[in-house]
């Protein structure tokens, strides 16, 4: 079993480096005592970065996925430092922060902006994902198109009036009983998650989600939403893309 110790709160998603232990060596790669390598799921891409060994080799982290309860870490390195991989043993982890602050921006904004289309149209997001600097959501069905306007400054507004993102744990029967809100999103939680972890966008959304987020809406930055695209299934896709990372940015 992994621990996901990016859970744990909202500055947990901000660790970039940290020591864990090898417990298994899987062809290919290596699961640890507990990870801050975000494994591929939810629509967000693995984590990528390095691991080193004791003596102080680098080993590549090439992919990060779930296998059951425990997290594989894919490795690409030199012999000599595979070699050196034992159960028992500690390694360093460092995380590539550039590419995994862009996630947290994308799925951050991702987030505020599927509330905003809920509250404003009742529409629900159906899925959503990124790649690169893209994000894309899959609405279950079109919105007015002078919405879309109102929409970017939502986002605007998120960026020069910052909200907090705060992370809340809700026992699942009482969200079963009471949801803290509405939801803005279609993918069902899974029976066994308990309790909830739920982020809260101050005032903007309440949300169950088991992703990395920033700690506030002004580190998202400048997006520029294009217009939906059509669906064949009835729905629309919209997209946004990332530009330079906002003022609040930590530095990487
Ligand atoms: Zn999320």
């Amino acid at each position: 079993m992994t621990v996901l110790a990016y859970l744990a709160s909202i500055d947990e998603a901000y660790v970039r480096e940290f020591r864990a232990r090898v417990v298994a060596l899987p062809p290919g790669g290596v699961v640890l005592d507990r990870t801050y390598f975000y494994p591929t799921g939810g629509g967000q891409p693995s984590d990528l970065g390095s691991l080193s060994v004791p003596g102080g080799s680098r080993i590549e982290v090439t992919d990060v996925s779930k296998s059951g309860a425990s997290v594989v870490h894919r490795l690409r390195g030199p012999a000599e430092a595979l070699r050196a991989l034992r159960a028992g043993i500690e390694v360093d982890g460092a995380i590539d922060w550039e590419r995994r602050h862009r996630h947290m921006r994308m799925h951050t904004g991702q987030h505020l902006l599927s509330a905003r289309i809920f509250s404003r149209t009742g529409i629900r997001t159906r899925r959503a994902s990124f790649s690169g600097t893209q994000a894309v959501l899959d609405l279950e069905r079109p919105f007015p198109a002078e919405l879309l306007g109102t929409l970017r400054a939502d986002l605007e507004d998120a960026a020069v009036r910052p909200r907090a993102v705060t992370i809340r744990q809700v026992p699942r029967a009482d969200w079963d009983r009471h949801p803290l809100s509405a939801r803005s999103g279609l993918v069902s939680l899974a029976p066994g998650i308990d309790p909830v972890r739920v982020i809260d966008i101050d005032g903007l959304d309440l949300c169950p989600c088991g992703g990395t987020h920033l700690r506030s809406t002004g580190e998202i930055g400048p997006v520029e939403l294009r217009a939906p695209t059509d669906l064949p299934d009835g729905g629309v896709r919209l997209a946004f893309t990332l530009g330079p990372p906002g003022p609040t940015a930590p530095p990487a």
